[in-house]
């Protein structure tokens, strides 16, 4: 029988939880990279190499070498236009999988729907949740197949990017010298690239070892990212700040490898069921059919976004939000907003109270579980699944420092102070995530001058505006690969760029077939495009009752459009799918102006 749940005990214990955490500060209250804090940026896994700068011109030009850019350029490259350059300040392909290299690093999301192009390089994901090094090889893989290494610039920046009218292309200028042109230019440059450090006061004087979990340094820890244990830990005592989703992969490695591991805390993370498995090579050839990979994708999406599904392909932590969701409305009498709400919320007390009260089955100390519970709504933050971090907690060594919501006061020479108290360390290993919330030509690193010489970073002031996540009215020939403002599908961000990739290789092609030499979006269709999306109920991911984090801008509300994830298509990514293959079959895209 299923325990009744005190609803609104829950909605207190929430409330109090989160403003506990919310500060004035919001994203300011991290430190960006660069001067005295530059070192936590370097490549530790590729030599730079020397080369001479590009002076010279390229029909696309491909800004960013993780997913984005791989199937964008794949989509081009398929669709038959050939001279593609790829451009990434890392040292390979891979973009998130070539800096995270932490140990355990695998993907939430199931391979055979979060790998892209599976089919098309005929790559069966050896598990059900692939680990990094599989996926950066699959990056690789795709790079090969589709001739992508051909031109690409590695180790390279892009810092300005200024339209020309007179000859309709764009001259790119990176931090390696180059000025080159291109006719057209996609930025798939990720929303968590910038690695970020907490502000906490102190932070420089420490005298240890340190680095951030995109920047592992295995010559420090031993081991390797294949998962060879961490054999240089074994007198060490190690910090670990942070407790998203990377600190809940690397932790499990690291309590097995130090002599004392301490995991400050300021939210837990909710961390449920993973249940990964080998794939049987047999089933996967069964399933393997032709189309098989985009109907595994359609049915991952449909399933989680209400759409019309008969089985669940995947049948995993992601679907079951969805398949609970689901369940509660199949037995309401009528489907009035106010019950189809409750039939949520309720769905996701239960999930959640099942999330705490494994917390307490798996932990053995009764204090380090209490401390250990989240106390939100399971789409405030990202959900986490793992069957070895909660179990980390019973390894002797391995210490949880919960710092109720305030977060690490100080760090000293020596090591890091939670409520007066210092904790010695040698190491201290920063999981503190990414940039999320700042403005979009802060994060990739150059502005955009486009015609008439506007600045994206100034028609962007008041928050990003689009067609479709795409096209920016002012910026012809430049597209944007990214989930945000079309499908916003946060589950499965590269099914986003897939068809992003899909739909930029299908207008390029028809302005290069026809001899167009600009295609630009009009004002009035961004503008509808932007009224549509408002017009829609938004996001539970930005809600305000939630715990600050950077599904919420930290907690900031008053941000309108300049919250990435607010806003996608109304109907939700199954309808946005559905729309936005049928606009670029039509031939007629609308919205946007070829010229001669
Ligand atoms: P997050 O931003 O999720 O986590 C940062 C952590 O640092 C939080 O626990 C945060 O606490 C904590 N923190 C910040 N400031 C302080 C402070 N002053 N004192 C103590 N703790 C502090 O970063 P992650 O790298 O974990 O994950 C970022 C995103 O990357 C994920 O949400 C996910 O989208 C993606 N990711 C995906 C993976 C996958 O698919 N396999 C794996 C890993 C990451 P608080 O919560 O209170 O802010």
């Amino acid at each position: 029988m299923t325990a009744v749940i005190d609803k609104e005990a829950l909605y207190r214990k929430y409330r109090e939880e989160r403003d506990k955490r919310l500060r004035p500060d919001g994203n300011d209250q991290y430190l960006r990279l660069t001067g005295r804090f530059a070192h936590y940026l370097a490549d530790p896994y590729t030599p730079r190499m020397e080369r001479e700068p590009k002076a010279d011109h390229v029909t696309v030009a491909v800004i960013g070498g993780g997913f984005a850019g791989l199937v964008t350029g794949a989509r081009l490259r398929e669709a038959g236009v050939g001279d593609v350059r790829l451009i990434d300040k890392a040292g390979d392909f891979g973009g998130t999988w070539y800096w995270n290299r932490y140990p355990g690093a695998q993907c939430d999301t199931a391979s055979f729907v979060y790998m892209p192009l599976l089919e098309e390089t005929g790559h069966m994901p050896t598990e059900k949740y692939a680990h990094a090094p599989e996926i950066l090889e699959h990056c690789r893989r795709i790079g090969k197949h589709y001739g992508l290494y051909d031109n690409a610039l590695f180790h390279t920046e892009v810092r300005q990017l200024e339209w020309d009218a007179a000859r309709s292309r764009w001259h790119l200028y990176t931090d390696r010298g180059d000025h080159f042109t291109a006719q057209f230019v996609t930025m798939g440059v990720g929303p968590l690239h910038v690695p970020k450090l907490p502000g906490i006061p102190g932070i420089q004087s420490f005298r240890g070892h340190s680095f951030h979990t995109s920047r592992w340094d295995y010559a420090y820890t031993g081991g390797d990212p294949s998962g060879a244990p961490m054999d240089r830990l074994a007198d060490r005592r190690v910090a670990v700040i942070g407790t998203g989703a990377t600190a809940v992969q690397c932790v499990p490695h690291l309590a097995r490898a130090c002599k004392e591991l301490y995991v400050f805390q300021r939210t837990p993370s909710s961390v449920d069921v993973r249940d990964n498995r080998p794939t049987d090579p047999e089933w996967f050839a069964r399933i393997a059919t032709p189309g098989w990979q985009q109907r595994w994708l359609e049915n991952f999406t449909a399933v989680q976004t209400g759409g019309l599904a008969e089985e669940d392909l995947v049948m995993d932590g992601w679907t079951d939000i969805a398949r609970r969701v689901r369940a509660k409305i199949k037995e309401l009498d009528e489907l009035t907003p106010e019950k189809l709400l409750a039939a949520f919320e309720d769905s996701d007390f239960e999930k959640m109270e099942e999330i705490r009260a494994r917390v307490d089955a798996v932990v053995e100390h009764r204090e380090t579980a209490r401390k250990l519970k989240a106390w939100y709504r399971q789409l405030c933050k990202r959900p986490c699944f793992h069957d070895e971090y909660l179990q980390a907690f019973n390894v002797p060594g391995t210490h949880l420092v919960d710092t109720d919501g305030k977060g690490v006061e100080r760090i000293t020479e020596t090591g890091v102070v939670v409520a007066g108290r210092e904790y010695e360390a040698d190491c201290v290993i920063y999981a503190s995530g990414f940039e999320v919330g700042t403005d979009y030509t802060r994060r990739a690193g150059y502005d955009l001058a486009g015609r008439d010489g506007a600045r994206l970073s100034e028609r962007w002031a008041d928050g990003m505006r689009t067609l479709h996540g795409i096209h920016v009215h002012g910026f012809p020939n430049a597209f944007l690969v990214q989930p945000a403002q079309g499908a916003n599908l946060i589950s499965n961000i590269p099914h986003n760029l897939t068809e992003a990739g899909r739909t930029i290789a299908v207008i390029v092609k028809h302005a290069l077939d026809h001899g167009f030499a600009e295609v630009e979006v009009t004002k009035a269709a961004e503008d509808a495009w932007v009224e549509l999306l408002l017009s829609g109920p938004g996001t539970l991911l930005g809600s305000p009752d939630c715990t600050p984090g950077y599904y919420n801008n930290e907690g900031r509300q008053d941000l309108g459009l300049r919250s990435w994830l607010n806003v996608g298509y109304p109907q939700g990514a199954m309808a946005y799918f559905a729309y936005i293959d049928e606009w670029r079959s039509s031939n007629a895209f609308e919205g946007l102006e070829f010229r001669p």
